[in-house]
């Protein structure tokens, strides 16, 4: 410290209102539903990814269980992604985010309330007080739409709210860049049932280069083409990263 007559400068980063900050402290919970099916609650958000349970032979629930939901974040055009996004979003009138062609076939579909973006942009959703933020960020995979018709470029999602921040990576293989997409994240959400996107090595090689804190598997055992045993990427992920691995059962849920 230098001497004279200047103050030590301790910087407080503490709140005014502690007790209003913690209240808006809210956890956010992720619950698998299935192949690349997600609800993520935060708050009075209720968001879900990728709805797939028709046709779904590893879904438990279908899509007239799901209620109240606020969101529907759309990753790409394949069925196993969108099958179900127009009938929830019309029955909870929630509203659809998806790249800009495939919210014009969810429109299409009667769906009155979408949101179209394109890969580096941000969109804010929210629900009475609560928010956070879905930044559409790069994957590589294709996109058709079940009719055949262009359904834009395949994306992922990294998730804001309360500083917390969850990647999905979404259908994707793995590559270098996201590293500058999703470096550091809380919670990673990553595809272990290759065939389609990448498997348990890329996977493991894809934790070695983003560091998430924690990291759960999606997009496998929903057929066999794409079984995999959860357990033993885990013990992979364990042993050969410093990221910790969780894997739920179909219907389990994770708190952040
Ligand atoms: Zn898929």
């Amino acid at each position: 410290m230098s001497g004279g007559d200047r103050p030590d400068i301790t910087v407080i980063d503490e709140p005014s209102d502690r007790t209003s900050t913690l209240e808006t402290f809210f956890i956010m919970k992720l619950t698998w539903l299935s192949h690349a099916s997600w609800l993520i609650e935060f708050g009075s958000l209720r968001v879900l990814l990728d709805p797939f349970f028709t046709d779904n032979p590893a879904a438990q629930v279908q899509a007239d269980d799901l209620e109240d939901v606020t969101h529907v974040l759309v990753s790409h055009g394949h069925f196993d992604h969108v099958a179900d996004v127009g009938s929830i979003a019309k029955r909870c009138g929630a509203s659809v985010i998806a790249n800009f062609e495939t919210a014009l076939w969810v429109g299409k579909q009667g769906v009155d309330d979408t949101v179209g973006m394109n890969i580096g942009g941000t969109t804010t959703l929210t629900a009475g007080d609560d928010s956070l933020a879905a930044k559409m960020v790069p994957a590589i995979h294709s996109s058709g739409l079940p009719d055949g018709s262009y359904g834009g470029t395949a994306a992922g999602f990294v998730l804001t709210a309360d500083q917390r921040r969850i990647y999905f990576a979404c259908d994707t293989a793995f590559f270098g860049d996201m590293t500058f997409y999703a470096e550091g994240v809380d919670v990673a959400v990553l595809p272990i049932g290759d065939l389609f996107t990448m498997g348990v090595d890329d996977c493991v090689a894809a934790i070695k280069l983003i560091q998430p804190k924690i990291v759960l598997p999606t997009h496998y055992n929903t057929w066999p083409p794409i079984a995999q045993d959860a357990d033993a990427w885990a013990k992979r992920v364990i042993a050969e990263t410093g990221s910790e691995a969780r894997v739920l059962k179909v219907g389990e849920a994770f708190e952040v």
